[in-house]
C-alpha cells in the first residue's frame, strides 16, 4: 500500500506522524507542568429538580487555565491524560477540590464528579475517594460519581466489586451519557445505579425527532419502575424542559439554567433560576 502510494506520499505521511507525535509529547510535558503549577480548576454546572426547580447537584467539569492558550475544555486534554496515566493524579485533584468546595455549600446540594475508566482500574480509587471525603468533611451521601458504560465493559467482576464498595461507603453512582455507548439493559440489572443521565444527543432532538422522544419516554419510565433517578443532559430551551417534565424526568441540566462556572459563582447559580450569560 505504501509503495503503491509512491515514495513522496509515504514520506509525507511519516513527517505528519512525526509532527503529531511531537505535538503529543509537548502537550504531555505541558500537562505535567500544569499539575505542578496548579492550572486546573473545576467548573460547576447546576442540575435542577424538574418538579420543584431547586438546584440539587452541581457537576464538576474540569478546565485547564493555560497561561498562553486560555481556558481549555476537557476534550482537548482528558484523552491524553488517560493515555499517559496522568488522569489518576488529575482525577484525585478534581475529587479533592470538588469535595472541599461542596463542603461549603448548603447541606441539601450535592456534587457530582466524573470518573475516567482509567481511574476506575486504579487500585487506589477507593482510598482516594475516602481521603477526599475525610479531608473535606463532606458526608459521603453528598457525593455522586459519574461513570460511563465503557467502565462496565472492562473486567466486570472487579468493576462490580469497586462499584459495590463505593456504594457501601454511601457514595452514589450515576451512569453518564446513557444511550451513546453499548447501552445495554443488562447493566441496569447487574448493578444498582442511583441515577441515569440521558445523553444530550437525545435531548437536543426531542422536539424534532419522534424516536428521541420515544427513547426519553422509555428511559424515564424505566427509571421510575426501577427507582432510579433520571437526569436529562443538555437542556437548552423551555420546550425541551416542558417535554421532560411531561415525561416525568427527575432532573435537568443544561445551558437553559447555566453553563459551567467557577466555584466562586455557585452562590449566584443557587440564587437565580437562570443564568444564561456565558462563562
Ligand atoms: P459529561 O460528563 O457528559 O459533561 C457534560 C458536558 O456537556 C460538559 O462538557 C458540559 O459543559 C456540556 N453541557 C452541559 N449542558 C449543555 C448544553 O445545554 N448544551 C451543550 N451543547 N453542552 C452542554 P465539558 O465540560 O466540555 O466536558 C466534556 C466531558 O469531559 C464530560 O462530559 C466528561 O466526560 C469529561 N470531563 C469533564 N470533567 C472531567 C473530569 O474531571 N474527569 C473526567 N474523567 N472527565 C471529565
Ligand atoms: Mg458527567
Ligand atoms: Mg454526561
Ligand atoms: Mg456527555
Amino acid at each position: 500500500r505504501a509503495k503503491a502510494d509512491g515514495r513522496g506520499t509515504y514520506r509525507f505521511f511519516e513527517t505528519g506522524m512525526d509532527a503529531r507525535a511531537q505535538a503529543r509529547r509537548l502537550l504531555e510535558m505541558d500537562l505535567r507542568a500544569a499539575l505542578q503549577r496548579d492550572e486546573f480548576q473545576p467548573y460547576y454546572q447546576p442540575i435542577r429538580d424538574v418538579a420543584s426547580g431547586r438546584v440539587v447537584v452541581f457537576e464538576a467539569l474540569l478546565r485547564w487555565n493555560h497561561p498562553q492558550r486560555g481556558l481549555i475544555a476537557p476534550i482537548n486534554f482528558i484523552p491524553l491524560a488517560e493515555e499517559t496515566g496522568l488522569i489518576v493524579q488529575l482525577g484525585e485533584f478534581v475529587l479533592r477540590s470538588a469535595c472541599t468546595d461542596a463542603a461549603t455549600w448548603p447541606d441539601d446540594v450535592d456534587v457530582a464528579v466524573n470518573l475516567s475508566p482509567v481511574q476506575f482500574r486504579n487500585p487506589n480509587l477507593i482510598a482516594s475517594v475516602t481521603a477526599a471525603l475525610t479531608v473535606s468533611g463532606l458526608p459521603a451521601r453528598r457525593l455522586e460519581l459519574e461513570i460511563t458504560e465503557s467502565v462496565l465493559l472492562q473486567n466486570s467482576e472487579a468493576t462490580l466489586t469497586t462499584l459495590h464498595e463505593l456504594r457501601a461507603m454511601g457514595v452514589r453512582i450515576s451512569l453518564d451519557d446513557f444511550g451513546t455507548g453499548y447501552s445495554s439493559l443488562s447493566y441496569l440489572r447487574s448493578f444498582p445505579f442511583d441515577k441515569i443521565k440521558i445523553d444530550r444527543s437525545f435531548v437536543s432532538e426531542l422536539a424534532t425527532r419522534e424516536d428521541s422522544m420515544a427513547i426519553i419516554r422509555a428511559v424515564t419510565g424505566l427509571g421510575r419502575s426501577l427507582g432510579i433517578v433520571t437526569t436529562a443532559e443538555g437542556v437548552e430551551n423551555d420546550a425541551q424542559l416542558e417535554l421532560l417534565r411531561r415525561e416525568g424526568c427527575t432532573q435537568a441540566q443544561g445551558y437553559l439554567f447555566s453553563k459551567p462556572r467557577p466555584a466562586s459563582d455557585v452562590a449566584l447559580m443557587l440564587e437565580r433560576p437562570r443564568l444564561r450569560a456565558s462563562a
